[in-house]
């Protein structure tokens, strides 16, 4: 049995408990908090030392913006671990400071997997790699936003909101008949708010300045629709996403080939939970390996993240 720590008791830490209480290869040893919570299963995440010796691997469920950058490079002297670090603009300076601690600490770190990064990432390279003369593009959604959802509720006068993107799907179909589109995000997706309005305030005003955040709306088409925070509890907090990854390109005698990856995700932790544990399987037995320093999806060979042997995938899988 592989013995997994969690570190960071949100949504994606959650997800991961309940998915390794499902699991055959894994056990979860404990789940590390910086919060004084009260069940058995929580430990202080000031003592993980205490228990390097117990856990095989640590998932990193802290976010991104806040926790990851501060928490990975201390965990890594000691731990092996998988993270899903999603600032794609800094991946590149933490791989570089994750490989030389975990190289020095002769432990292995699995960053930045997921869905994206993570398996898009894999689909990227895949597909420029055998239609080189092409264009990829991603797509997101249809799914909530988190970081737009809470741009709107960040408006004086907005009680709770939540925000889906949705891709376009004439976009998309001219991207899939080879029209080489010069990619904008703005042109490729749509956005749909949902949004509580507090008492008292003017809900065109309110439309126009949601419509206008910088960045975050000011650029796409955008739909507002006042409900009561009943319907939004009851439809809107979910959290749902997923989206597509497709190149199309020429092959021989310039015939048109399409690559299409997509995702349907009732949840996106639940999700991410579910790659960031076959990453798990992948890095313990890396590490088994004596192979030390930081990896991210593009190192690790399909036969690590698999529970069948590879004589079973010989026979089933090729
Ligand atoms: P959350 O905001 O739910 O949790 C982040 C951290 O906040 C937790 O680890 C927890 O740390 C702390 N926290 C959670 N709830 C509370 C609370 N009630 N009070 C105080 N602190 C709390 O983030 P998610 O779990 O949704 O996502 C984690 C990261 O995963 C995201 O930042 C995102 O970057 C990444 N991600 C990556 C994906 C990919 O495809 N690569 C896909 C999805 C997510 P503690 O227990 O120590 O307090």
């Amino acid at each position: 049995m592989i013995r997994i720590g969690i570190v960071g008791y949100g949504n994606l830490g959650k997800s991961c408990e309940s998915l390794i209480k499902r699991s055959d290869d894994m056990e979860l040893f404990g789940i590390f908090t910086r919060r004084d919570l009260k069940e058995d299963k929580f430990y202080l995440l000031d003592d993980i030392n205490d228990y390097k010796d117990d856990i095989d691997v640590l998932i990193l469920c802290g976010s991104s913006d806040k926790d990851i950058l501060i928490q990975a490079p201390k965990l890594i002297e000691n731990f092996n671990t998988v993270d899903s670090f999603d600032t794609h603009k800094k991946i590149y300076d933490y791989y570089k400071e994750m490989d030389k601690l975990a190289k020095d600490n002769k432990k292995t770190a699995l960053i930045s997997t997921g869905w994206d990064p993570g398996l898009f990432s894999l689909i990227r390279t895949y597909a420029e790699s055998v239609l080189e003369d092409g264009n990829t593009y991603t797509f997101w959604g249809k799914g909530i936003s988190q970081g737009h959802s809470a741009a709107v509720r960040s408006i004086d006068g907005i009680a709770d909101a939540s925000q889906y993107t949705i891709p376009k799907e004439d976009y998309i179909e001219k991207v899939k008949n080879g029209e080489n589109l010069e990619f904008k995000a703005e042109d490729a997706h749509v956005r749909e708010v949902f949004a509580v309005a507090k008492e008292g305030y003017d809900l065109k005003e309110l439309e126009k300045e949601i419509k206008s955040i910088p960045n975050y709306f000011d650029k796409y088409e955008t739909s507002v629709h006042f409900i009561s925070q009943d319907e939004l509890n009851r439809n809107h907090k979910g959290m749902p996403h997923g989206g597509r990854v497709i190149r199309s390109g020429k092959s021989a005698n310039n015939n048109l080939s399409t690559i299409e990856f997509r995702l349907d995700l009732d949840s996106n932790p639940d999700f991410t939970a579910a790659v960031d544990l076959a990453y798990a399987r992948a890095i313990y037995r890396f590490n088994k390996e004596e192979k030390y320093g930081a990896y991210t999806v593009l190192d690790i060979a399909p036969k690590y993240l698999s529970k069948k042997d590879y004589d079973k995938l010989l026979k089933e899988n090729i």
